[in-house]
This record gives structure tokens, C-alpha cells and sequence, in this order.
């Protein structure tokens, strides 16, 4: 499902990834970890085409992502769905017009949005918030309406990236349930995040990457003493700053 063959990705002065060789199957659940700048978001950015490899090949559904002309960039896009840590709902819109929105933009005949936007809400189990703006709920809900957005248009492959960053531990239990019953009906699963707790207890595949290159690849455990907390978060507020003005943009550029 997503391949990447020798890929090395670097900036400047800076390594994203060395020489990174992986496979992650149809219907994986994989969980990516490591420190803060150990190249886990190059990983992602590569796999959407939001940044250029350097070297090596990156397949995603049988499509050499590497070479794909930039007319066929959003068609790739269009079967990943992305969940991020702070929801990014848009606030003047209504639950179901949030999730109707991400089948609006490609096009979808209304008559499946009547169809598909309440089954996304029914089985996020938010059904009966359709009418609520985002500021009315909850974060866990927010991450619901979230999530049923980033599938609403059933793609192969679902991104999410620190999921739970935002949640209680409660709450953030609750949106595993919800991803693992997504990943139980065929959609392959990478999930970016530093929550331990989380990691060991779903046992499932986990892939640490450590200054840019795979340092362990086995199902299972965290791997780390302890939640290695990302400080980019915390304290680099340009990195920030350029991170969401380059993540609206990607959200901008999907809604052409
Ligand atoms: P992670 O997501 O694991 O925190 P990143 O993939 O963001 O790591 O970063 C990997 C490395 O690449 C880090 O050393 C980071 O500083 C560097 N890096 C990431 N983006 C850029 C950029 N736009 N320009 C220069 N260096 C970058």
C-alpha cells in the first residue's frame, strides 16, 4: 500500500530521511515514532507529495509517487484521509456541513453527501451533533467530526498525526477504538504520535525512526522509557507557525 524503496530526503543543512526502506501493507495499523526531529513528519509529507524525495521511490497504491505529475497530486490526496492534533474544523461551519464540505470540494453529487456525511457522523458516533459548530463540543467530539470528515469519502489510506495530542487519556482511548474499527474495515492506518500509553496497550506495528533513518521496525511496544514529548510543539513557534501556514495551505489546496 505505501513503499518506500532507499528514500533519502534532505534540507539544507538537515536530514529529514536517510536511506529509508519500508513496506506498510493494505489494512496495516502502524504506529510512528521517535523524537522530535527525527524525520516522522518528512515521512508523512513525503507520502502526500507535499515534499519532493530526494532519492529512492515512494509507492502509495501501486502508484510511483516519486515521478507523479503535479495534475495527478490531488487524485493521491484525495485517497488519504489526514486527522490532525488540533482538528482544524472549519468554526463557521456546522458538524455536518464540516464533513459535507470534504465530498463539496471534489465534487460529489449531492445525493451521496445526503447519503454519506450522516453515515460518517452515525458511525463517529456524533450523529445527533449535526447541527452544533464546532465551539459547542467537546475535543473528543471535535476529533470525531474530525475523523469522520478525513473518511467521509472512504479513502484507502488514513493519516493520523498525534491524534490524541489534545485529549484526555479517556477520551483519547476512545478515538483508538474509533481508529482501530476504521482499520477493521480495510483502511490502512499510520498514526504519528508520542503517546506511550497508547502504543503498548493497542499492540500493534510500530515503526521508530531516529535522526532520519528506520532504528526499529516490530509490533509491539513504544519502545521509549517514557512520552518523548515533541518540544517543536512546545517551543519552536516559527517552526509552528511555518508548519500550520504550510498545513492550511495543503487544506486550501485540497478544497480547489
Ligand atoms: P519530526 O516530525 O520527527 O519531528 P521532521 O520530519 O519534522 O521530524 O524533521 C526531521 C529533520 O528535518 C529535523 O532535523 C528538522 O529540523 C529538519 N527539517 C524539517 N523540515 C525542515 C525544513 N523545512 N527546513 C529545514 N530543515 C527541516
Amino acid at each position: 500500500m505505501i513503499e518506500f524503496d532507499h528514500v533519502t530526503k534532505r534540507y539544507k543543512s538537515n536530514v529529514g530521511l536517510d536511506d529509508v526502506s519500508v513496506k506498510i501493507d493494505e489494512g496495516d495499523f502502524v504506529f510512528l515514532v521517535g523524537p522530535s526531529g527525527a524525520g516522522k513528519s518528512t515521512f508523512v509529507k513525503l507520502i502526500l507529495r507535499e515534499l519532493d524525495a530526494d532519492r529512492g521511490t515512494i509507492t502509495v497504491k501501486g502508484k510511483n509517487v516519486t515521478n507523479m505529475s503535479a495534475r495527478e497530486v490531488p487524485k493521491l490526496r484525495r485517497n488519504i484521509g489526514i486527522v490532525f492534533q488540533d482538528f482544524r474544523l472549519l468554526p463557521k461551519k456546522t458538524v455536518y456541513e464540516n464533513v459535507a464540505f470534504a465530498m463539496e470540494i471534489i465534487h460529489k453529487p449531492r445525493k451521496s453527501i445526503k447519503k454519506h456525511v450522516p453515515q460518517a457522523l452515525t458511525m463517529m458516533g456524533i450523529a445527533d451533533k449535526a447541527k452544533k459548530y464546532p465551539d459547542e463540543l467537546s475535543a473528543g467530539e471535535q476529533q470525531r467530526v474530525a475523523i469522520a470528515r478525513a473518511i467521509v469519502n472512504r479513502p484507502k489510506i488514513l493519516i493520523a498525526d498525534e491524534p490524541t495530542g489534545n485529549l484526555d487519556p479517556d477520551t483519547a482511548w476512545e478515538i483508538m477504538q474509533l481508529l482501530n474499527q476504521i482499520n477493521q474495515l480495510g483502511t490502512t492506518i499510520v498514526m504519528v504520535t508520542h503517546a506511550k500509553d497508547i502504543v503498548d496497550k493497542m499492540e500493534k506495528r510500530v515503526i521508530a525512526i531516529e535522526k532520519g533513518r528506520i532504528v526499529r521496525d516490530e509490533k509491539g511496544m513504544y519502545g521509549y522509557k517514557e512520552a518523548l514529548a515533541d518540544t517543536t510543539n512546545m517551543f519552536d513557534t516559527v517552526a509552528v507557525k511555518k508548519r500550520d501556514t504550510f498545513r492550511a495551505g495543503f487544506r486550501r489546496g485540497g478544497h480547489r
